[in-house]
């Protein structure tokens, strides 16, 4: 059968070298997952309160269809969830999506013709690239420079053709390396977006896990710029399983690429409502969520902070330390070119030391440099038996 070309572009790294650790997990291997950015296949889980809300939703018989933007009570404490983060907005610039996956698939649909161009950050999240792509676009990568701890890089792009560009995406805390924007940073990139006209998509998605830095939302630092600020239960809340994200729109001169997204939206007729309602009342538990947010993060810190000083103390690796979400980006100094690329690194890690992790080139790394991807999830006993495995494979290698 002949399949549609556009297939042919869509690729996701992180769930893609899932399926060579199933293979060795069929053979009786246990595998030390450092893969998948879910909290609650390690020892996180949704607060007790959000759960309960799942299951009165269902009691209280949501079970129908829904309005295709979304459950109104959500979108009312997503606005109040907004105003603390500073962004000012109103429940009809909300739209409800599954998950911020869903959220920019519509974007893009909404948005981009063939041969438009999406400025997105390098490294960065696939599904940007992917979503691009799948759609004719063109994605054009901005650096985030390591040495300057990711910071973000436009020179690149100044003074080139920048007509076909339509959009901006800005993700702030950063996956695959666990940046935080400064407000500087931030400003310069919004200040971009206006001198060029594009719109920006914030993925917002780990706003509260942020270590010492703190997290400025986009809308509430721009003036004179379009932002749809994207976020939503997966990360902040422990439920990424449940499938619920949201858009906001801010900043635009008429309501085109919002009615756009609607239309698409009833397309799909309305996202899953009983999991609308408990995020509803999840969010709605403001004082409860703080707690929540400062437990995980409690939690995390310990992680990262084991990971960040065995990442750089194993001969061969350096990483830049993570400031948000649960990610790290470690480089690898090859200088005994002991890998083609990072691809083969992460694939002898796994069938050697049975530790799955992420390479780099998923993410859009620099061209020319080896990184790979770790989720520092897991309790530290499993992290600091993943640190044995790692350091004892770059030994073997006589780094
Ligand atoms: N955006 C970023 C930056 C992510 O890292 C992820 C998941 O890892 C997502 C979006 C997906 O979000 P959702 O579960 O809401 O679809």
């Amino acid at each position: 059968m002949k399949l549609a070309s556009r297939i042919e572009h869509v690729t996701y790294a992180i769930r893609d070298v899932a399926v060579a650790a199933e293979a060795l997990e069929r053979k009786g291997r246990k595998i030390l997952k450092l893969n998948i950015g879910d909290p609650d296949a390690y020892d996180f889980d949704t607060p007790e309160y959000i759960r309960k809300a799942m299951g009165e939703a269902v009691e209280k018989r949501l079970n129908g269809y829904g309005d295709s933007q979304g459950l109104a009570r959500l979108r009312e404490a997503v606005v109040k969830e907004n105003r603390r983060n500073g962004i000012r907005c109103a429940p009809g610039d909300v739209v409800v999506s599954a998950g911020v996956s869903e959220a920019v698939q519509m974007l893009c649909g909404a948005l981009l013709d063939p041969r438009d161009e999406v400025l997105v950050p390098s490294p960065g999240y696939p599904q940007y690239e992917s979503l691009v792509n799948y759609h004719g676009a063109v994605p054009r990568f901005y650096e985030l420079v390591e040495e300057k701890g990711f910071a973000p890089d436009l020179s690149q792009l100044e003074g080139t053709d920048m007509r076909r560009a339509k959009a901006l995406v800005i993700i702030n805390p950063h996956n695959p390396t666990g940046g935080v924007l400064e407000k500087k940073q931030l400003a310069g990139l919004l200040e971009f977006a206006a001198e060029h006209k594009l719109v920006v998509f914030s993925d917002e998605i780990y706003s509260e896990l942020v270590f010492d830095a703190k997290h400025t939302a986009a809308a509430s630092l721009a003036r004179d710029v379009p932002v749809v600020t994207l976020s939503g239960m997966s990360k902040n809340n422990l439920a990424p399983g449940w499938r619920v994200g949201w858009m906001t729109f801010t900043g635009f001169e008429d309501s085109g690429l919002k009615e756009a997204v609607l239309q698409l939206c009833r397309l799909r007729l309305c996202a899953n409502m009983p999991a609308q309602y408990a995020a509803a009342v999840g969010l709605e538990h403001e004082k409860d969520n703080r707690a929540a947010y400062g437990e995980t993060l409690r939690k995390l810190r310990r992680r990262r902070d084991l990971a960040f000083k065995r990442l750089n103390e194993m001969p061969g690796l350096s990483c830049v330390k993570p400031e948000g979400a649960f990610y790290a980006f470690p480089r690898i100094d090859d200088h005994r070119k002991a890998w083609k690329n990072d691809r083969q690194f992460a694939d002898e890690l796994l069938r050697e030391e049975s530790v799955l992790t992420v390479f780099g080139a998923g993410f859009a790394e620099k061209q020319g440099t080896k990184h790979f991807r770790i989720v520092f999830l897991p309790p530290e006993e499993v992290l600091e038996e993943a640190f044995a495995r790692i350091e004892r494979f770059m030994r073997k290698r006589r780094f």
